[in-house]
């Protein structure tokens, strides 16, 4: 069997410029990083304005095991399989981090004869925009520390920065960390951290901007600290955010790059899915929609974080309105769900896949109640037997949902022939009735009860003593009109992440309330929430390499 970079290394490109032209873009609006990569202008939405929108396809799934679901692939797979029925489709990808490429999870552009290429490039250093976002990031950190040592006019309770460094490495190191030290040249000491870009608020304002003007003026409501007397100081108090977006104004490109089929992939933004919402840029979902027909796009973690926080904040950001959501599912997955330990997953036990399955059915029901019609994509690994993916079929039969086995890691666009077949006749049949689950005009506390009860399935919600007075103090400042993005566990429908399956009877404790401002969005945790990972003890490094010619191994 080939790894997934063997056989992205075998692929036959096109390049960029004849991919872009495909598309009816402009040699003009495309800024090429090499043969195989492009910027595309933020101009030619001008172009499209009078174009109608396609329809917009979500992948989500039931709640992450460490089996594995396959999220990317099946959405690249899904990309590749319309187009073979003659739909113009594109897909739309978050950005790879580095530091996970290194850690445990290694690549993250789809798998298989899934996959979007060139594999190393959009893992590595893809079009620098990692980097952009890291430079913005820090340039606010240090104009905090600056400001501080120059006076501290705004007087910034050095007790109270919210506003953390950023690098894009796991390196759990530098998770608590003092700065300042070395005497009166040195500043101010005080403590302070770092977190992986992808933590970074940058990072989601990027993912949820209109344009650059909406960045720059997302970047200036930043929350970066509090004065002496407790009330906010902003990113614009600093003055800094007209340097910020300038350093942000090619990050905010969306970048094209294709799948190994050649079908166009618009790879834009990667946020973290708990302490952000998870998805790729709305402009990338926005470009992708008038460019194609039909835009095949992925939420992080399952769909009770993930396709919560697409329908909830990037939705309604943005504008959109999903037309069909896919739920991805595995037999071993759900096994898993129902009880199996990791090291039986390959063998058949169709009692564990039933009581699993309920994981699934809930996810349905979460989806449904977005008004969104769904259908269940069974990710087929080569262990499954049949007996199993025909009892996920006929359950899926029993409550009314669309199901299909997909092929597509094995196959590439032609072993998703028929989920292509069935979104399609979906969104032809089945008008979407959207609608957000929540008013922001809720308290805070209204909007998280409603996640939880109907989202997770859970009873109630417990608030700690520093989340109660937290939740005071940005309804002070009137800050609570925003939406919920909320940071839990992904392995759980609840906040403990060894209840599997669809756990009942459950309350869902708040610890820590945060705003992020800039994104548009207030940070519920529910738990300790790692905003910088570490290496695991053999890191995904370690097998890494590249020859005397370039070649590159072990990138998974
Ligand atoms: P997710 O988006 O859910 O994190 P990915 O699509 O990135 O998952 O896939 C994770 C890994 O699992 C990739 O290395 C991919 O090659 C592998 N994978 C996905 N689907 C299958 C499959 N059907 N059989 C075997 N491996 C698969």
């Amino acid at each position: 069997m080939k790894s997934d970079i063997q056989i992205a290394q075998e692929a036959k490109m096109k390049p960029i410029m004849e991919m872009a032209r495909s598309l009816s873009i402009d040699e003009d609006d495309v800024e090429l990083y090499g043969k195989y990569k492009a910027k595309i202008s933020l101009k030619v939405f001008e172009k499209f304005r009078n174009k109608q929108d396609g329809k917009l396809i979500l992948v989500t799934s039931i709640n992450p095991t460490p089996a594995g679901e396959g999220k990317s692939t099946v959405t690249v797979g899904l990309g590749q399989a319309l187009n073979k029925i003659g739909k113009k489709a594109i897909i739309a990808l978050r950005e790879p981090s580095l530091g996970p490429v290194f850690g445990v999870k290694g690549g993250a552009a789809g798998g298989g004869y899934s996959q979007v290429v060139p594999m190393e490039d959009i893992n590595l250093h893809f079009t620098g925009d990692m980097h952009a976002i890291t430079s913005a990031h820090n340039l606010l950190s240090a104009a905090i520390d600056n400001h501080i040592h120059q006076g501290n006019a705004l007087r910034i309770d050095l007790r109270r920065i919210l506003w953390k460094r950023v690098m894009d490495m796991n390196d759990r190191a530098l998770r608590n960390i003092i700065v300042g030290l070395g005497g009166k040249i040195n500043g101010f000491p005080r403590e302070d951290g770092f977190m992986i870009t992808v933590a970074s608020e940058i990072m989601a304002i990027l993912c949820l901007s209109k344009d650059l003007m909406d960045l720059k003026e997302r970047i200036g409501r930043i929350v970066v600290a509090y004065d002496l007397d407790g009330n906010p100081v902003y990113c614009r108090d600093l003055k800094v955010q007209g340097a910020m977006a300038m350093l942000l104004k090619d990050a905010i490109k969306p970048n094209l790059v294709q799948t190994l089929e050649n079908i166009p992939a618009i790879v834009h933004g990667g946020p973290f899915a708990n302490i952000a919402h998870g998805c790729n840029s709305i402009l990338a979902t926005k470009l992708g929609l008038k460019l194609g027909d039909y835009l095949v796009t992925e939420a992080g973690f399952g769909a009770d974080l993930g396709a919560e926080k697409f329908m909830d904040i990037k939705c309604r950001y943005g504008e959109l309105k999903p037309d069909c959501v896919v739920i991805v599912a595995t037999v071993r997955a759900l096994k898993h769900h129902g009880g199996t330990p990791k090291d039986r997953l390959s063998e058949e036990n169709l009692e564990a896949l039933s009581k699993g399955f309920e994981n699934l059915e809930k996810q349905v029901e979460n989806i449904r109640s977005f008004g969104v019609p769904a259908v269940v994509a069974i990710n087929r690994f080569i262990t499954d037997t049949d007996n199993e993916v025909k009892l996920i079929e006929d359950r899926c039969r029993k409550i009314g949902v669309e199901v299909s086995l997909c092929e597509v890691w094995e196959k590439g666009g032609e072993g998703g022939v028929d989920l292509a077949e069935k979104v399609a006749n979906i969104i032809e049949t089945q008008p979407s009735n959207f609608k957000v689950l929540y008013n922001l005009n809720l308290t805070i506390k209204e909007k998280i009860h409603k996640i939880v009860t109907s989202i997770y399935g859970g009873e109630g919600v417990l608030y700690t003593k520093a989340a109660e007075g937290q939740i005071k103090e940005l309804e002070k400042f009137g800050l609570d009109k925003l939406p919920i993005c909320m940071a839990k566990t992904q392995y759980s429908l609840s906040d403990d992440p060894t209840l599997l399956g669809r756990p009942s009877g459950f309350k869902v404790t708040v610890r820590e309330v945060k705003i992020a401002n800039g994104a548009g969005f207030i940070v519920v945790l529910t738990g300790d929430i790692m905003t910088m990972p570490g290496l695991p003890r053999i890191p995904a490094a370690e097998k890494m390499d590249i020859d005397e010619n370039g070649m590159i191994t072990g990138l998974f």
